[in-house]
């Protein structure tokens, strides 16, 4: 077949038209692609919800969170404490803080008891129906952090699978050390997500914008840390951890004598939370005060 020069001009004219449909096609695609990632934006402002990750009934147990054995024991027999978790909605991603009780204890019939039920954890509603309710997959969250590695705090960390996982690095080598269980780690919580974690080393700025920000504030454990977040409108909150159990361990300055790791450490801890909080004239949410959880805005109610 003779292909002559006619031919080829029509044949490079039919070429160079599907290649510029091409890129029109491109330039179109990305076009919408920019848009729709713009208007995802637009509609993810920055949001905080707070959920009851299980509630854990303690009795005498509850002296271990004091200075003085008397201070607590058995004041008032069993009493509730709330573990507390919460979902930072962001404009650039997500981030859960705290993963609560593990929610297979739903199953369990009066909960799981601990130390001969000294300490019973019982789950009414998992975290998944939680999130789910407000619209939010696990395997969509792109952040995950605990303050430490206790086990109130690290019961779902297993079923984040595509988050990354920020912890501080002592408490990842503490963690994942020999003797986690010297540290009241619940390896089987973590063992798993070894390599979604990602080491701090301090402070960390969780979106580049200073609105969510993790404070490394050891002491109760090798590597625990507190989450700040700056809200538009409600403020600055600290998200505590386990920096303070209760309120009465805020007002006394109290160090928990068999469960604090360093003593020092976590009384540095305190001034400089406190030094944050007064400059931010932040909230400082204490995880386990029943009275705090009490008061919150519950989902789909959030703080902006
Ligand atoms: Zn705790």
């Amino acid at each position: 077949m003779n292909f002559g020069r006619p031919a080829i001009s029509i044949f490079i004219l039919i070429f160079k038209r599907q290649y510029s449909f091409i890129f029109i096609l491109l330039f179109l695609s990305a076009q919408l692609t920019l848009r729709s990632h713009a208007e995802e934006s637009e509609r993810k402002p920055l949001r905080l919800y707070a959920f009851e990750c299980g509630m854990i009934q303690m009795g005498p147990f509850l002296a271990l969170l004091s200075t003085k054995f008397s201070d607590l024991y058995n004041k008032d027999n069993m009493r509730k404490v709330p573990t507390t978790c919460f979902y930072i909605q962001h404009p650039k991603g997500s981030l859960l803080w705290g993963t609560g009780l593990d929610d297979r204890y739903i199953k369990l019939e009066g909960g799981k008891k601990f130390y001969g039920g000294l300490s019973i954890h019982i789950v009414k509603k998992t975290l998944q129906t939680k999130l789910k309710e407000i619209g939010v997959s696990p395997l969509n969250i792109t952040y995950v952090a605990v303050s430490h590695l206790h086990q109130d705090h690290t019961g779902n960390l297993h079923i984040f699978k595509k988050s990354k996982i920020l912890l501080q690095k002592e408490e990842v080598e503490a963690g994942f050390g020999p003797f986690p269980s010297f540290y009241f780690f619940e390896f089987d919580h973590f063992k798993n997500i070894k390599h979604q974690i990602q080491k701090l080393d301090g402070d960390h700025d969780v979106f580049g914008d200073g609105t969510v920000t993790i404070i490394k504030a050891t002491g109760h454990t090798p590597g625990h840390q507190v989450l700040l977040v700056r809200l538009p409108n409600k403020g600055s909150i600290i998200l505590g951890g386990d920096l303070y159990h209760l309120k009465e361990n805020e007002r006394k300055k109290i160090s928990p004598f068999l469960i604090t790791y360093n003593k020092k450490d976590l009384q540095k801890s305190f001034s400089k939370i406190e030094r944050i909080q007064k400059k931010e004239k932040a909230f400082l949410w204490i995880q386990h005060e029943l009275s705090h959880w009490e008061k919150a805005l519950k989902p789909p109610l959030y703080y902006d």
